[in-house]
């Protein structure tokens, strides 16, 4: 607000108000407006500066804040990278052993991902950290690639899992009889003397000694393959279990299959006997693996216990002589 101004008249002996001049009004507004434009003026250039400091410093601390998270991310990728590759490790030297499946070769598991088009296009956008950027997709592919292949991998052995508890049902693993007491073992396979001839000869199987009309057990599931009376086995039958393997049951009195017919393991197939080639009611059990007989003592692992186990190699090893 502009002061009023008052001068002493001498001649009216009386305050007189002082009228401002215009030029002078003119010039002070001038004054004011020309030292408010230079303080303004300088006010916003120091609150530019100011501001733009303070976006520096925020996006220098975003950044170093950035760069640590991702030194942190980086550590739990390789440790993420590291465990996939005990995973591998294991996936090689003991599944792939247990099922029997070639290990898979570190030239496809190290295999690239040939996405270089991809790369490309992250170099085409200049980028400032483009090092640090471009590592980071490719490890990230990499690592894909690798759990890709783990998991195929894995297919693979759920699949050998499905096959091999298949196989194992129809592998022979029970004895042909009822034998809890161990007293059936009669004559265990290789050279036993012949019970007709008496003279050493290959005996191509195990005999259980038991009475006429015990039933006889098919010791793995099968499929019947011969259900008939020969001179030498009499009444026998011959099961096919696949992967390579047969079980033959010769002297029966009877038996209660027929060819093409499937069983499963444990189940009556026919009674001992005497008929064929045979001195006394026995079950002649043959275990035939790709064409070959071979000791069915090695397949007897079901029922057993490993005492029982024992006891039972150990009959079979006696020389003696065989019901044929
Ligand atoms: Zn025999």
């Amino acid at each position: 607000m502009a002061r009023i101004k008052y001068h002493y008249n001498p001649e009216t002996c009386q305050y007189e108000r002082v009228r401002p001049k215009k030029l002078d009004i003119f010039l002070n507004i001038l004054g004011f407006i020309t030292l408010a434009g230079i303080l303004g003026f300088l006010m916003a250039n120091l609150l530019a500066k100011y501001i733009q400091d303070d976006d520096k410093a925020g996006l220098r601390a975003e950044n170093e804040e950035l760069k640590l998270h991702y030194d942190l991310l980086s550590k739990q990728f390789t440790e993420v990278s590291e465990s996939l590759e005990a995973l591998q490790h294991r996936d090689d030297n003991v599944y792939r052993v247990i099922f029997e499946a070639e290990p898979i070769p570190s030239s496809v598991r190290q295999a690239g991902t040939g996405g270089s088009q991809k790369y490309q296009e992250i170099l085409n956008k200049n980028l400032k950290n483009e090092k640090l950027v471009l590592t980071a997709y490719q490890e990230i592919d990499k690592l894909k690639r690798k759990m890709y292949i783990q998991s195929k991998s894995y297919d693979e052995i759920s699949k050998l899992i499905k096959d091999k508890s298949k196989m194992l049902a129809a592998m022979p693993a029970i004895q042909p009889i009822s034998n809890k007491q161990l007293i059936r073992l009669t004559s265990g396979f290789g050279i036993r003397v012949h019970p007709i001839y008496k003279v050493g000869q290959f005996h191509p199987g195990i005999d259980f000694a038991a009475p006429q009309g015990t039933p006889i057990y098919a010791t793995a599931d099968a499929t019947v393959k011969k259900a008939v009376y020969e001179s030498g086995y009499g009444n026998h039958v011959v099961l096919n279990h696949g992967y390579g393997y047969e079980t033959l049951y010769g002297h029966m009195v009877n038996f209660t299959v027929k060819p093409g017919q499937k069983v499963k393991r444990g189940e009556c197939i026919g009674y001992v006997g005497s008929t064929g080639f045979s001195t006394a009611p026995h079950v002649h059990y043959e275990v035939i693996y790709k064409g070959e007989q071979v000791n069915p003592v090695y397949f007897f692992f079901k029922d057993l216990s490993s005492e029982e186990y024992e006891k039972v190699l150990e009959l079979a090893s006696i020389e003696n002589q065989s019901l044929s």
